[in-house]
């Protein structure tokens, strides 16, 4: 196997040092002679673990005090469902800027009165709303920071009048966030901070108990806050791996370091769409993800499309098929991504515009 490049949306490409500790732990967990597959959550070496991982979650984004992290199964949609149940009384808004967004919304729907205060489906999702007034009346307003699918972000931390929400789903641990704006932050960690299996909330203790609805113990965040993570079997590997990840991430210098680098690895890669005769960006260029980079080939160009897919596949680029939803190509550059993948696909995209010249 000749050397990859991979840009999947999701799940994300790892930092080797994360795999390679991973698989010394897979063989034996801290010294114990069990795998991590096999650790009794109940352990203390688990507990150092666990509480490691809280640390390092409080540290890289300079958590509060106020709010406290728990990691639970599901995945971020399961959290759509969470979210409502743990905070919408009486009325709820959500700014609608893709599929996530939208089945965010709908689970709240489904729960009580949530609606779309701005929505930017008229143009295929391409844009950030704005310009649209928050009522002060509400529960809470909900966000999703990156849409994955159009390559769009959100890449300020609102002022809100009313409780902020945000699925970080596939931005989070990207940059600095300012934790204090927001009543909760969550995702899946497999966009950014891990493998698929576990899920990241980040809570504001005194937002939580204002709803006065039945919640089921497992789905009321105040249960698994009051259990740190461990009310029933966390999903062990999966935090382990984040973990790992999170102490890499931490050892190259936190957040502030790799922004620099995403911002670095997005400008290549959307300067070379800007520049390039044969493709062209989809998201508004003040919208652009730099997590998420969305294009499409040239007007006239289009059915040079399955060709460019088969040039790059032989280079080695690996996960830019656009979702089917946008078509043409999304390659994304999550943390673990590194510079000499994206310089290897500019250079791929530059010769394929030669072979055309
Ligand atoms: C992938 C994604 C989700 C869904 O995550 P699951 O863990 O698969 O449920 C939700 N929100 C955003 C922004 C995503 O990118």
């Amino acid at each position: 196997m000749g050397k990859v490049h991979v840009f999947n949306a999701g799940p994300c490409v790892l930092p080797q040092e994360a795999i390679d500790k991973t698989i010394e732990a897979l063989k034996d967990f801290k010294g114990t002679g069990i795998s991590v597959l096999s650790i009794s959550h109940r352990t203390k070496e688990w507990e150092e673990t666990m509480n490691e991982c809280r640390a390092l979650w409080k540290e890289l984004l300079n958590i509060p005090d106020t709010h406290e992290v728990v990691f639970l199964g599901g995945g971020a949609s399961l959290q759509f469902l969470y979210v409502a149940m743990n905070f919408l009384e009486k009325k709820a808004a959500y700014l609608d800027t893709g599929v996530w967004a939208h089945k965010a919304l709908q689970q709240a729907q489904g729960i009580g009165d949530a609606y779309a205060i701005a929505c930017s489906k008229d143009k295929n999702y391409t844009y950030i709303p704005k310009g649209y007034e928050i009522p002060t009346d509400l529960d809470y307003f909900h966000i999703t920071t990156n849409n994955t699918i159009y390559g769009t972000e959100i890449k300020e931390d609102y002022d809100c009048p009313v409780p902020l929400i945000a699925d970080m789903s596939s931005d989070i641990m990207s940059r600095p966030v300012d934790v204090s704006k927001y009543a909760m932050i969550y995702g899946g960690a497999q966009k950014n901070v891990g493998p698929a299996g576990v899920i990241f909330a980040i809570i504001r203790k005194d937002a939580l108990g204002k709803v006065s609805r039945y919640i089921p113990t497992m789905l009321d965040y105040k249960t698994h806050i009051e259990k740190e993570s461990m009310f029933n079997t966390p999903p062990v590997f999966a935090i382990y791996v984040m973990t790992e990840t999170l102490r890499w991430l931490k050892s190259i210098g936190g957040v502030k370091a790799i922004q620099k680098l995403n911002e670095e690895k997005a400008a290549l890669l959307y300067n070379e769409i800007d520049r390039n005769s044969m493709f062209v960006g989809t998201a508004a260029k003040e919208d652009r993800s730099l997590m998420n980079v969305c294009f499409v080939m040239a007007p006239g160009k289009e059915d040079l499309q399955d060709e460019f897919f088969a040039f790059a596949k032989a280079q080695g680029m690996v996960g830019i098929k656009g979702h089917r939803s946008v078509g043409g190509f999304r390659a994304s550059l999550y943390n673990a991504c590194k510079k000499e993948d994206v310089e290897a696909l500019v250079a791929c995209m530059q010769e394929f515009e030669k072979l055309h010249k």
